[in-house]
C-alpha cells in the first residue's frame, strides 16, 4: 500500500489571501490559466491583488475552453514563454486547471512543442503549479492528471504527463452564483470519482480512507442541498458552509482518485461529451448504476457499502436518483455498439476493474444507461 500525494493544500473561506506567501513563493513571474468568464466571480480579482501586493508581474491566458484541446494548451504556452513565466496558476474549472498542467509542460522548454501531448518525453521537468477550483467536482487541483481534448483520435484522454500542483487554494466562496445544472454536474462528477475509486482494483484500505469519507459526505449533501423536487424552479440555495462542504468533497474525490484513477463510467463518458457535448459529470454520472450493478454481480458487499455511505438502499434507488437529477442521453443503436467497441479495447481501463468482463457486460452498461434509439 502506498499513500502520496504532494500537495500542499488549503481549504477555507479567503484561503488565497491567507496563503499568499504560499503563493508568492513559486516564484517571480506568473502566467495565469483561466476559462472565458467564470473567474470574473472573484478569484482571478483575489489572485491578482495578491501578485500585486507581492511584487510579481503576471500574464493572462483566458482562452480556455471546455474539455480543453492540445491546441488551445500549446498557443498558451507559447504566450506563457514570451511572457518569461516561471510559474503558472490555474484558476476555473477542471478545464482551466487541466490545461494549466499541459502549460505547465510545454512552457518548460521553449524547444518543445505539440508532439510532446502525443508521445511522453523523458526529462522533463514542468514548472511549479498553482491551482484555484471554481467548481466542486473535478478534484483537478490535487491529482496528477490533466485531461485534455485530442482531436486527431476524435476523444479526450490524459496527458502523458502527471504534474501534481505545488499548492492548491480552495475557497467555497468561488461557487457563489454558480447555476444549478454546473453545481450538479461537477457534483456527481465528485460522485463518479468517490464511487469510480473505492471499486478500483487499486482501492486499498489506505485510500479508502478517501473515498469512504467523502462518499459520507456526499450522502449528506444529498439529503440537504439536492433534496429538493426536480419541479421546483427557484434553483439551488446554497449557502456559504455548504459551498465549503461541496468544496472539500471534490477535493476529497480528487485525493482518492490521485491513488487509483478512475474506472469505467469515466472511460465510458469520454466518447458521450466528445461526440455529444455532455458535460463531463453527467456523462459519468449516467453510467454509475449500470457499472455499479456489474459489479455487484461479483462482490455485493462493496457496492452495499457505497449504497450505505450514500444513504441509498439500493443500486436501483441510486440509479433513479440519478436519472432524476441528471435525466437521460440518447444515442442511436450504431453509435452504442461504436462505443461498446472501443470499451472493449480499452485494456488499460478494463484493468481497473477489478473482475473479467464479458462483451455483453459491457454492452449492457450501454443499453442501461443510455436511451437506445433505431
Ligand atoms: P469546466 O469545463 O471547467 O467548466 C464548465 C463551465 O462552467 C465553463 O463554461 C466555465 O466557464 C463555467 N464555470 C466554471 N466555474 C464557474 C463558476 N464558479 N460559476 C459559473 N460558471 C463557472 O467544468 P468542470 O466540470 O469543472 O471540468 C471538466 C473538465 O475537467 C473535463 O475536461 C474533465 O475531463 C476534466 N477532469 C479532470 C480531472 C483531473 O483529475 N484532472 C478529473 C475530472 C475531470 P469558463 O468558460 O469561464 O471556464
Ligand atoms: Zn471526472
Amino acid at each position: 500500500m502506498k499513500l502520496f500525494n504532494p500537495v500542499k493544500l488549503f481549504i477555507e473561506h479567503d484561503c488565497i489571501s491567507n496563503h499568499a506567501s504560499d503563493l508568492c513563493v513559486l516564484g517571480s513571474r506568473a502566467f495565469i490559466v483561466t476559462g472565458r468568464s467564470s473567474a470574473s466571480n472573484g478569484s482571478l480579482a483575489d489572485v491578482c491583488s495578491v501578485l500585486e501586493a507581492g511584487g510579481i508581474p503576471y500574464a493572462i491566458f483566458n482562452a480556455v475552453e471546455e474539455n480543453p484541446s492540445v491546441e488551445t494548451c500549446v498557443q498558451a504556452a507559447k504566450e506563457s514563454l514570451a511572457f518569461q513565466a516561471d510559474f503558472v496558476i490555474g484558476i476555473g474549472g477542471g478545464s482551466p486547471l487541466d490545461a494549466a498542467k499541459a502549460v505547465c509542460v510545454l512552457a518548460s522548454d521553449a524547444a518543445l512543442d505539440e508532439s510532446c501531448m502525443y508521445e511522453k518525453l523523458p526529462g522533463i521537468t514542468p514548472l511549479p503549479l498553482a491551482a484555484v477550483p471554481t467548481t466542486c467536482g473535478t478534484g483537478s487541483e490535487v491529482t496528477p492528471n490533466g485531461v485534455l481534448t485530442y482531436h486527431r483520435f476524435h476523444t479526450k484522454s490524459s496527458m502523458p504527463y502527471t504534474v501534481f500542483t505545488a499548492i492548491a487554494l480552495v475557497d467555497g466562496k468561488y461557487l457563489a452564483g454558480a447555476p444549478e445544472s454546473l453545481l450538479i454536474n461537477t457534483s456527481v462528477d465528485a460522485l463518479a470519482h468517490l464511487i469510480e475509486s473505492y471499486l478500483s482494483a487499486k482501492a486499498d484500505s489506505l485510500n479508502r480512507m478517501y473515498s469512504s469519507y467523502g462518499l459520507q459526505l456526499w450522502g449528506i449533501l444529498k439529503d440537504t442541498l439536492f433534496a429538493r423536487e426536480a419541479s421546483e424552479e427557484e434553483g439551488l440555495h446554497i449557502t456559504a458552509a455548504m459551498a465549503q462542504q461541496l468544496m472539500l468533497t471534490s477535493t476529497i474525490g480528487g485525493l482518492a482518485i490521485s491513488h487509483t484513477g478512475t474506472s469505467l463510467p469515466h472511460a465510458m463518458s469520454y466518447g458521450l461529451t466528445y461526440e455529444k457535448g455532455i458535460p463531463h459529470g453527467k456523462a459519468c454520472g449516467i453510467f454509475l448504476a449500470a457499472y455499479m450493478e456489474q459489479y455487484a454481480r461479483r462482490n455485493p458487499s462493496d457496492t452495499e457499502d457505497v449504497c450505505f455511505f450514500l444513504g441509498f438502499d439500493s443500486i436501483e434507488e441510486f440509479g433513479q436518483w440519478i436519472t432524476d437529477h441528471l435525466g437521460t442521453v440518447s444515442i442511436t443503436k450504431a453509435e452504442a455498439a461504436a462505443f461498446a467497441e472501443g470499451l472493449a479495447q480499452n485494456t488499460g481501463k478494463l484493468a481497473t476493474f477489478p473482475f473479467a468482463l464479458e462483451y455483453a457486460d459491457i454492452q449492457e452498461m450501454y443499453t442501461k444507461s443510455l436511451k437506445i434509439t433505431e
